[in-house]
């Protein structure tokens, strides 16, 4: 009997919780998924406010019905998809409200990046003083301490990085460093290389295999975060 009703139990709170920051979700990405040079959206084209005519799982405006968000059901399958990972990964407490307040801002982040190829500072620093002030609060001090030293460490090297390659490496991916590198310290430092290594290697994979079938023009290059923050989550939670 248990059986069966407890992974229903765990699916139904995990699903919940998760379908109703959705909207949250939606409306923070079709705020910041905007060129570098325009202000951060408030409405709709057509003059309706984002929230909540644009907030539903179509991402489309309920007045004029054109899409101002991220893709149908795309941020509803992301949401169900890291909050299975998280209610399957053990953490508990402080650390898994930690880890779910990172996944949710790591969501917000990739969509924007895929949509506009940035990575707005304020979304970052949101993530990052989630993250570690809640495990602030509890959990042992040498991860929180190991958290903030990975994420110094590789936004310093993405920081090179970034000067080096004039304009490949943006700085919104310096200051997306900081919080992923993060996630994956507190765990452990083996985490941090894992992490990194599958995000920039399947970025890599991706730019190659694409360029080989002509969907990507030379010169252009693919947004970084989505990789950066798939990878990390996979490691940092699944693992
Ligand atoms: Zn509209």
């Amino acid at each position: 009997m248990t059986t069966t009703i407890a992974p229903r139990r765990i699916g139904v709170r995990t699903a919940l919780p998760a379908l109703a920051v959705v909207p949250l979700l939606r409306y923070a990405i079709a705020v910041h998924a905007v060129a570098d040079d325009q202000p951060w959206r408030a409405a709709c084209p057509c003059g309706k406010p984002l929230w909540p005519n644009a907030i539903g799982p179509s991402g489309c405006c309920a007045g004029c019905g054109v899409r101002v968000g991220a893709p149908p059901y795309a941020v509803e399958a992301a949401a169900l998809l890291g909050a299975a990972g998280l209610a399957v990964s053990g953490l508990g407490g402080f650390a898994l409200a930690a880890y779910a307040w990172w996944t949710a801002a790591m969501i917000v982040l990739a969509f924007v990046d895929a949509a506009v190829m940035r990575l707005p500072h304020r979304i970052t620093a949101a993530a990052t003083a989630g993250f570690l002030g809640l495990l602030a609060l509890g959990g042992p001090a040498a991860a929180w301490w190991r958290a903030v030293a990975a994420g110094l460490v590789l936004a310093a090297f993405f920081g090179v990085l970034a000067a080096a390659s004039r304009g490949q490496l943006g700085w919104g991916d310096v200051s997306l460093a900081v919080p992923v590198a993060a996630a994956l310290g507190w765990q452990n430092w083996t985490a941090v290389y894992a992490g990194v290594l599958l995000g920039l290697g399947t970025a890599a994979i991706t730019a190659i295999t694409l360029r080989r079938l002509g969907r990507l023009t030379p010169g252009t290059s693919l947004p970084l975060g989505p990789f950066l923050i798939t990878a990390a989550y996979t490691v940092a939670v699944w693992s």
